[in-house]
């Protein structure tokens, strides 16, 4: 391929790297930089298919506006967030085989049947349980100790689930769930410190900024057309920055520069962002920094399988009012759980239909991916009248696959990260970013990417 030198090559069309292009190629001088995509579309796991009035997400239905870089991304793009309708803030879990709703407040917390009344005497005592051990503690050991294993079982793990499909007994509650760590290591406790929290917002001082104990808070949104509107705006303004159907092979440094191996030639760059999944790094690192490969293979992911049925609305035997349900792993279900998809956003199903997205498959699930899509819609039918009752067959089904889903940060994450920082320190130049790393939102993407972008427009 005869090319000039790009001043960036970013490697990974999804939403870091558009972002982490998008940004860059706004500064002044970095109109040589290009996105290498490896799949005829950009935009990665942020995908939207839009067929006869449906508008059904692949992957990711939205992000929630509490992080000011993404919505600073959409306003530059020129898009207005969708909030999620109202009625979606209400929560269920699969309890004893039918819908429980999850508690929001203390009170209904105190009558909800999910914990037996020893669970939930259990929680109550969370402000004097045992100190944090030493070492990095998982997900399902901090919710434990911190609210009791009957708690962690049912509620913790289920919203494990419903984040990274993974196993809470096998996340770094570090890097899975910061906030929740910091909480612990600033006031004590979780109670204590959302006492804290309520006691600085009365005194008018707001801590979310400072990183406090800040929860998960915001309104989940998206936006017109489905949420592959931000990547497919991401993409259009970069425009033939974007190099579909490239995949990078390998990296090496020769003479100060970075050559990216493609089936197409060799592309140049002063600088590299590798925008991709652990395993898609360690591959494109194995020959020029073997010892990174190696650190990046210690980073999984779990696949996930998504089954987004379309039912006739009338006649469906329950109203769908709410966000969907999660599957606590105690429930004899093989679905993670399922979102209500025409419940949660307006328009994303003509007005006789109702769209519901089930997910199978995670961390302790692994071969639901490898299903025919017969099997998994026979499987996802049958926990669905598991806890529906019977249904009629669905007049639309849309499958979608995700072989390496959602990265999961195991134990020791932290030193990983630290360990790769090091040894990516010796080529200057090299970035890595992406839900690999620091946070598998797309919120957390955005944020890596705008550091990623400005580390390369400053960096050597
Ligand atoms: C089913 C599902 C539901 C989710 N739901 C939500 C949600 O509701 N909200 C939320 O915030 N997050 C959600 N997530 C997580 C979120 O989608 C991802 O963490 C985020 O989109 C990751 O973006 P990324 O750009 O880092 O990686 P990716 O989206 O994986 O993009 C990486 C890109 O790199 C390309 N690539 C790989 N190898 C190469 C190579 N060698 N050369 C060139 N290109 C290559 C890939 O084709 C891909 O396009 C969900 C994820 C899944 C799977």
């Amino acid at each position: 391929m005869a090319d000039t030198t790009l001043r960036a090559a970013i490697v990974g069309g999804g939403v870091t790297g558009l972002t982490a292009g998008y940004r860059l190629s706004r500064g002044r001088g970095w109109e040589a930089i290009a996105v290498l995509e490896a799949a005829p579309r950009p935009g990665g796991n942020v995908a939207t298919t839009r067929a006869d009035g449906f508008i059904v997400e692949h992957g990711p239905a939205g992000f929630l506006d509490n992080v000011p870089e993404t919505l600073a991304l959409a306003r530059d793009l020129g898009l207005t967030p969708v909030p999620s309708n109202a009625g979606a803030r209400k929560r269920f879990l699969v309890h004893d085989g039918a819908l429980a709703r999850v508690p929001e407040n203390p009170i209904a917390f105190l009558r909800s049947p999910l914990l037996s009344p020893a669970g939930r005497l259990r929680v109550l005592a969370e402000p004097f349980a045992r100190r944090r051990p030493p070492g990095d503690e998982t997900v399902f050991h901090f919710a434990a100790r911190r609210i009791g294993t009957e708690a962690a079982a049912v509620l913790i793990d289920a919203m494990v689930t419903g984040v990274f499909a993974g196993d809470s007994a096998a996340l770094s509650l570090r890097s899975a769930f910061p906030k929740m760590h910091a909480m612990e290591s600033a006031h004590g406790g979780l109670v204590r410190a959302m006492l804290a929290k309520k006691w600085a917002r009365l005194r008018g001082r707001g801590d979310a900024a400072a990183g406090g104990p800040s929860g998960p808070g915001g309104v989940l949104s998206s936006f017109e057309g489905g949420f592959a509107t931000l990547v497919e705006r991401l993409a259009a303004a970069l425009g033939d920055k974007v190099r579909t159907s490239t995949p990078v092979l390998g990296l090496a440094r020769r003479g100060g520069l970075f050559e990216l191996a493609t089936p197409a030639g060799a592309i140049k760059a002063e600088r590299v962002l590798l925008a991709v999944p652990a395993a898609q790094c360690a591959a494109i690192l194995h020959d020029a920094l073997p010892a990174a490969a190696g650190i990046l293979r210690g980073i999984p992911a779990a696949p996930i399988a998504v089954a987004a049925l379309a039912f006739p609305a009338r006649g469906f035997p329950h109203s769908l009012g709410g966000f969907g349900f999660l599957v606590p792993r105690r429930e004899r279900l093989r679905i993670l759980g399922a979102l209500w998809s025409s419940s949660i956003f307006p328009a994303r199903a003509p007005e006789d239909s109702v769209l519901l997205t089930c997910m199978a498959g995670g961390a302790r699930d692994t071969r639901a991916v490898t299903l025919p899509d017969a099997a998994l819609v026979a499987l996802v039918m049958e926990d669905l009248a598991a806890v529906f009752g019977p249904l009629p067959a669905p007049t639309r089904k849309f499958i979608f696959r995700y072989e390496e889903g959602i990265a999961q940060y195991p134990p020791g994450h932290e030193d990983r990260l630290a360990a790769l920082a090091r040894v990516c320190g010796t080529m200057p130049g090299l970035h890595l970013a992406g839900s690999s790393f620091r946070g598998i939102s797309v919120n957390l993407c955005v944020v890596q990417a705008e550091r990623a972008a400005e580390a390369m427009a400053a960096g050597p």
